[in-house]
């Protein structure tokens, strides 16, 4: 069953193509499911490599027009299409409940969130400049201009079906360049409805595509592949980031990838516990623990270990497992029974070796792909959920016993997107921060990702930044001007 939107337009059964609604050339469908009830959505076209080059060929066509548009006009369609978002915002937060399963307020401040991308590169697009250097010889003028780098590929993941695809596109639009969207086969349904209200933004046929299919390895694969996509964006698993970092190379395109992370979260003998206690639960359980900068690993001084403990287990019972769309729910599904059964095994791998279920453990009792809030203590450093990002309401609380000890662990990764540490200690305060080797580290805090940061990571995280006056360079190129003999 859909859900009841206030505009029902919102809801799309096809694929957006060059300013068309479109199926799949071979008419194929395939449906978008509801993870908290099992019911299906609806259906979206299930799309191949032919497709793909369709809807490339209709950016590519759409690029002359739109990369010569005067910076302010594209700066206005930009900020209509977020007056757009956000008036839609309670529909657009129901769509991405029922295809995602994430509480319903942290839908629409995921809607929110990503509409704040398109405002702030609104305002960036007027201030793409270049530069005018000194001269090397007589009668010579050398200056440096920032063009649009061409059609862009954006690969987008199931667990923000609308702020990554948001965070990708503006840039890239605000830039002058047009975009095909890939969204994950979870959730097509949060950017076809983006798509609609490009199209009512009045943004330009074959500047916006979005692309759908079952599996994403064929159509991705001919985003990476394309010699026309002179661009590839990315968010997912490090093993499909790395997989289109060797697809592109043949194209040599630009690429930004942003990955899987391992976030430890550290809490130091003289923090202040309850601040760290509900900015672990908040970084552990939001979006049941499916995002890439979820804490992965809680690590605590042995000197507040037992204080941590009673106050944390005390935060996570308060946590309410259910549909998302349901009033009080705080913890929804996990989005599909491969998610799940990663999930049974890390923690199975983790009591095997002697870890304590301090909460939970087990699946859910409201079945499908409900899973309890869980607290493992007596974890170390050999159990398989060190290493691995576990996309789960699962929280291993390792212990330590030095600031060296702890800064080490934390590092022992090949991963580097998000970390975390609670310090009163302002020498350690920098000591950490400096040692920390993540793209992201947040001090005393959780709440640090918004439109005017650089999100990306370090290592095996990724390769880019999103957001921020950074964010814009990953669609231009740099063309350097030599004017002689003047
Ligand atoms: P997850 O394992 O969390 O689902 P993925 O990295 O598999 O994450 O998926 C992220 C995005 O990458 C989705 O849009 C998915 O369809 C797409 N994708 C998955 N496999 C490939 C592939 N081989 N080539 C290109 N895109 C892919």
């Amino acid at each position: 069953m859909s859900p009841s939107l206030n505009d029902s337009q919102l809801l799309k059964s096809q694929a957006y193509v060059g300013g068309e609604w479109a199926p799949a050339g071979a008419g194929a469908t395939f449906p978008v499911i509801n993870p908290a009830t099992g019911e299906a959505l609806g259906t979206v076209p299930d799309m191949t490599a032919v497709d793909a080059r369709q809807a490339i060929a209709a950016a590519e066509e759409a690029f002359p027009e739109w990369r010569a548009m005067p910076a302010r006009k594209r700066s206005k369609l930009l900020r209509k299409w977020y007056d757009l978002i956000t008036e839609h915002a309670d529909d657009l937060g129901r769509l991405l409940t029922a295809e995602q399963g994430k509480p319903h307020a942290e839908a629409r401040g995921e809607v929110l969130g990503g509409a704040a991308y398109v405002e702030w590169f609104a305002e960036e697009a007027k201030r793409i400049d270049g530069d005018l250097l000194p001269p090397q010889g007589p009668g010579q003028r050398e200056l440096v201009l920032k063009q649009p780098v061409g059609v862009v590929g954006a690969i987008t993941p199931w667990n923000f079906p609308s702020s990554m695809i948001t965070r990708k596109v503006s840039p890239a639009l605000a830039a002058g360049c047009p975009v095909v969207i890939k969204p994950a086969e979870d959730t097509p349904l949060s950017a076809l409805a983006l798509a609609e209200l490009a199209y009512r933004a009045g943004i330009p046929a074959g500047v916006v595509n979005v692309i759908t299919a079952s599996h994403g390895a064929e159509v991705g694969g001919e985003l990476a592949t394309n010699s026309k996509v002179r661009k590839l964006s990315f968010t997912g698993s490090t093993a499909v980031g790395k997989l289109l970092m060797s697809q592109a190379s043949d194209t040599v395109k630009k690429i930004s990838l942003e990955l899987g992370g391992n976030a430890p979260f550290l809490v130091f003998e003289d923090a202040d516990l309850d601040a760290a206690v509900q900015a672990a639960t908040m970084m552990k359980f939001i979006n049941s623990g499916q995002t890439c900068i979820c804490v992965n690993r809680l690590m605590v001084h042995e000197k507040v270990y037992d204080a941590f403990m009673d106050k944390f287990t005390a935060a996570v019972d308060q946590l309410n497992v259910g549909n998302g769309a349901e009033k009080g729910v705080t913890t929804g599904p996990l989005i599909n029974d491969k998610g799940l059964q990663k999930v049974e095994s890390l923690v199975s791998d983790a009591l095997h070796h002697g870890a304590t279920p301090v909460r939970g453990g087990q699946r859910h009792e409201l079945g499908r792909t409900f899973y309890q809030p869980t607290v493992l203590a007596d974890v170390n450093p050999d159990m398989a959920c060190f290493g691995n990002e576990i996309f789960g309401p699962v929280a291993p609380v390792y212990r330590f016993s030095s600031e060296e000890e702890a800064v080490r662990l934390a590092n022992d990764t090949p991963y580097g997107l998000a970390s975390y540490f609670f310090t009163r200690d302002a020498g350690r305060m920098w000591r950490v921060g400096e040692a920390l080797e993540y793209g992201m580290v947040a001090c005393n805090t959780a709440r640090f990702v918004h439109e005017g940061m650089p999100f990306g990571g370090f290592k095996e995280s990724g390769i880019g930044r999103e957001g921020s006056k950074y964010g814009i360079e990953e669609y231009l190129e740099t063309k350097f001007l030599c004017m002689g003999g003047l």
